[in-house]
């Protein structure tokens, strides 16, 4: 086969943006090649929470809340670092919700509202509660038939940079993990998202035994935290209590018996504060200082420290039936527990840098003929920040949507090999 004599268009990767690109490119009546190099498609997309960030997409409109592409910019202006990709930025806040439009008048693709999941910086201007964020609708994987089987199952895992980048940690995004074997023996790794970090009863500290951050924040922010403190490992404490009521990483709420995850080395145990923090390895005089501080605040209701729980990501991510501080609870009945936390990446930040058409550029800033990014191959319009659940998947749908499109136009199919003059 002559690839580049058969097809109008080659989509190299078939994950969120590839997948995107290919679907609006034949949809639009190209003849479209998609190679993936994987066994299976999917990509890191597969994996991932399917959160999709769009501000002020007619869903959230249909859902009665508000917001604005006015609100989306200010919020932008204030968590997206540096000037740079400002006007992709504006690319996308404008043609999101288009792009979102289109592949559902023309896929399978259904997305809904989550109406509570707030911005990650819900302190400052222009953040929302909710509604930004999109989330699929489930969808019968019968009516794939027998191409069910190439879809790249879903897996609680993220991807391991080893954990020692500290040079510019902008240039990927980031979660909290520990490390585990599974039952076979192979390694894997747990991310602490949402499940533990924020709840009452836990802490993170580093090796001297002090906590570095508010454990509420996002997983990017506070791995960022990680990466400041030089707190490699960090290491999550909560007492037996609250393991069972809301599990700590790859052990899970309610488990009966943590021989199997001591046993292994992935859950540190201690009678007392100060035989965890032998258990660790860390200083014991300080951790328990530490979690005396810590309780203290914690039967106030506030973290005078870090201010965990003061605002609406935190209560989020927090149990909203705890008081009088959802992320507060006091750390005091042993047997206490650990696991390690190290950084790891959810996906690239740095990339091929791109115009609001999603062509690549070249040293001299013109775009290359035939050539088009999306998705983590295309340098991130939020330059490294994490604004909000979902920063990724929105402009990858959204760009991969501008690149079909744009490769559609009639005047594009004539397009020789060699600099545009676009
Ligand atoms: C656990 C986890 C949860 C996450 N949750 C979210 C979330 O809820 N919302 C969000 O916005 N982001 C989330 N992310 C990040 C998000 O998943 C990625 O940023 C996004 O999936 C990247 O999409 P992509 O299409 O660029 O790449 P991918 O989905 O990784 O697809 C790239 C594809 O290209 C293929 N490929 C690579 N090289 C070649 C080659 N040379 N030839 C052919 N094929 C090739 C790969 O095999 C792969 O299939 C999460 C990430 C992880 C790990």
């Amino acid at each position: 086969m002559n690839f580049s004599e058969d097809h109008d268009v080659i989509v190299i990767g078939a994950g969120a943006g590839g997948m995107t690109a290919a679907c609006v490119a034949a949809a639009e009546g190209l003849a479209t090649l998609l190679i993936e190099k994987a066994d299976r498609v999917g990509g890191t997309t597969s994996v991932s929470g399917g959160m999709v960030w769009v501000p002020a997409n007619a869903k959230m409109r249909a859902a009665g809340l508000t917001d604005s592409l006015e609100k989306a910019r200010l919020y932008l202006s204030h968590t997206v670092p540096g000037d740079f990709n400002r006007e992709l930025r504006e690319t996308f806040l404008t043609r999101a919700s288009e792009a979102i439009e289109y592949l559902e008048a023309r896929t399978a693709l259904a997305l809904k509202p989550v109406t509570f999941y707030p911005d990650y910086y819900p302190d400052l201007p222009g953040a929302t509660l909710g509604g930004r964020v999109l989330e699929p609708v489930p969808f019968d994987g019968r009516e794939l038939g027998s191409h069910f089987g190439m879809l790249r199952p879903p897996l609680p895992e993220f991807m391991l940079f080893g954990g020692m980048i500290e040079e510019n940690t902008n240039n990927a995004y980031w979660a909290p993990v520990s490390r585990f074997r599974r039952p076979d023996g192979t390694p894997a790794v747990y991310p602490h998202t949402i499940t533990d970090r924020g709840k009452p009863g836990f802490i993170a500290v580093d090796r001297r035994g002090q906590r570095f951050t508010n454990e509420a924040v996002s997983y990017h922010e506070f791995v960022q935290a990680m990466f400041r403190a030089r707190a490699i490992p960090a290491f999550l404490i909560c007492d037996r209590a609250d393991l069972w009521k809301y599990g700590l990483g790859a052990v899970k709420p309610f488990t009966v018996s943590l021989g199997a995850h001591t046993a292994s080395g992935y859950l540190a145990r201690g009678t007392s504060i100060r035989t965890l923090a032998e258990a660790l390895g860390i200083d014991a005089a300080a951790l328990e200082a530490t979690v005396l501080r810590h309780n203290e605040d914690a039967r106030a209701g506030v973290d005078r420290a870090f201010g965990k729980g003061g605002n609406a990501y935190g209560k989020y991510v927090g149990d909203p039936d705890h008081t009088p501080n959802p992320c507060m609870g006091p750390i005091e009945h042993g047997p206490f527990h650990a696991v390690a936390l190290y950084p790891a990446d959810l996906g690239t930040a740095a990339g091929l840098r791109t115009n609001v058409h999603a062509q690549v550029l070249d040293d001299a800033d013109a775009p290359i003929a035939g050539l088009y990014a999306c998705g983590n191959d295309m340098s991130s319009i939020m330059n490294g920040g994490y604004p909000g659940p979902g920063i990724t998947l929105g402009p990858a749908l959204t760009f991969g949507y501008i690149a079909g499109r744009h490769l559609a136009r009639p005047e594009r199919q004539t397009v020789k090999p060699g600099r545009s003059t676009e």
